[in-house]
């Protein structure tokens, strides 16, 4: 081959690997970091990756590029949902779901719960547990660009002490409660279960240090089991294997072992008073409120097809919850949103009205609340480096408002109020709609 054919081929090549750049122009932007608005500022992305942001006049065109005009709207990083169970569909009903289920179906119901997310502007969704294999095996299709789905943050099995949780249920629902979650005992037995997670697709490691509100009476919320030195263990085991650790803690006790523990995010946090408040600002711990989930579960119409003991235990839950959240934001806890969505009656898809909580029932200004939902949920769960803000070299997760929630926090909740939704620098949602398929290949043009 001449070197003049061979360069003509290159080209080509290069012509058909590179994408076009896609640029959203004269935008106001949320600065995440700063928690302002800059006005008519250009966003240009190539590939995944967003290479330049600056004021509209220093834009230079290239041949090719596909413009969004973003004029009077607000440009904002895509949000960040640090708490669901994507195999879960929030159905009241979770046991008869879990026996009418086949297992393989939990890959579909995953992607299904996963889009919601999407759609709604939650370009990052960490699974706090899933039936084992389903979620890394979804990470893995969504970061090639498979499918549309935001970016995945997950684990798989829970590390749980359980002696405490007294399961209420019959042999085939305790059975499937025992594939997902491991009972484990011992320092060497947690080091052990923290490495498997690695060697199975985890990102990071989920634990408890109480009780559960779903289960029976003797599961108190109050009472804590691991020992410290297991928890310590957990804790330096995942560290140092580049995985945080979250803890399900409802209970002062477990809060406060978690959080001296070194774990990094305290999920739900119901009950909490100044003494464990403080050691969470001490420990720069976050807090991850899952307001919705208490929420969906004194409904009416839920509270009274669950059994007393779970009755008493939510309206006692959902009613502390409020309290406690509002003292840790007052005193400085960093806050990050989580639904817990795919829990009894917490549908996937919801999120945006957490962050409405977050301004109503926590005390935060709509600027507040966007940043726990952007860069404070990066934070959270270690993605900070890469999304959370709108800046050269971080991943182009993007979302286009028409209306600006920092006016009215209601439009956060309002799905068709984004025009796009970006992830990895492919519009995939235009007013609510998935509009993005994997590029055909192979097939004649
Ligand atoms: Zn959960």
């Amino acid at each position: 081959m001449s070197a003049k054919v061979f360069k003509l081929y290159l080209h080509r090549f290069i012509m058909t690997v590179q994408e076009k750049r896609l640029v959203i122009k004269s935008g106001d932007v949320f600065d995440s970091i700063s928690g302002s608005v800059l006005p008519n500022k250009s966003i240009v992305i190539k590939d995944r990756t967003i290479l330049w942001v600056g004021s509209t006049d220093g834009y230079e065109k290239e041949e090719g590029d596909q413009i969004i005009n973003a004029s009077g709207k607000l440009v904002m990083p895509g949000m960040v949902e640090c708490h669901v169970h994507i195999y879960a569909t929030g159905n009241p009903q979770f046991e008869r779901e879990i026996l009418r289920t086949k297992t393989d179906m939990y890959h579909y119901h995953a992607l299904n719960n996963v889009q919601k997310h999407l759609q709604t502007g939650f370009t990052c969704v960490r699974d706090a547990g899933c039936y084992p294999g389903v979620a890394p095996a979804l990470r893995r299709i969504l970061d090639q660009g498979l499918l549309a789905g935001p970016r995945l943050v997950v684990t798989d099995k829970g590390l749980w002490q359980w002696g405490n949780q007294e399961a209420v249920s019959r042999d085939p629902i305790i059975n499937f409660e025992r594939e997902n979650d491991q009972v484990l005992a011992g320092v060497d037995a947690v080091k052990h279960a923290v490495r498997d997670l690695k060697y199975r697709g985890a990102q990071f490691v989920k634990t408890a240090t109480t009780g559960g509100v779903l289960h029976g009476i003797e599961s108190k919320v109050s009472f804590t089991l691991w020992t410290e030195e297991e928890l310590e263990a957990i804790v330096e085991e995942a560290h140092r294997n580049d995985m945080h650790v979250a803890c399900h803690a409802h209970g002062k006790a477990g809060i406060i072992k978690a959080t001296k523990a070194g774990i990094d995010t305290v999920e739900h946090g119901s009950f909490l008073d100044e003494e464990a408040v403080d050691l969470m600002v001490k420990h720069k711990t976050y807090l991850i409120p899952t307001q919705t989930a208490a929420m969906s579960l004194v409904s009416p119409s839920l509270i009274k097809i669950m059994p007393p003991e779970v009755q008493k235990k939510t309206i006692e839950v959902d009613k502390q919850m409020k309290i406690s959240h509002k003292l840790a934001f007052e005193k400085g806890v960093k806050i990050a949103i989580g639904t817990d969505a795919g829990t009894p009656g917490n549908y996937h898809g919801n999120t945006g009205n957490e962050v409405r909580l977050m301004v109503e029932d926590v005390g935060m200004t709509p600027i507040q609340a966007l940043q726990a939902a952007t860069i404070e949920g990066a934070r959270a769960i270690w993605m900070d480096e890469k999304i959370g803000s709108i800046e050269e070299g971080k991943l182009a997760d993007l979302l286009i408002c028409n209306q600006n929630p920092l006016e009215d926090i209601n439009q956060i909740t309002n799905y068709k109020n984004f025009s796009h939704v970006i992830k990895d620098g492919k519009i995939m949602v235009e007013n609510g709609k998935i509009v993005y398929f994997s590029p055909m290949k192979g097939l004649p043009k």
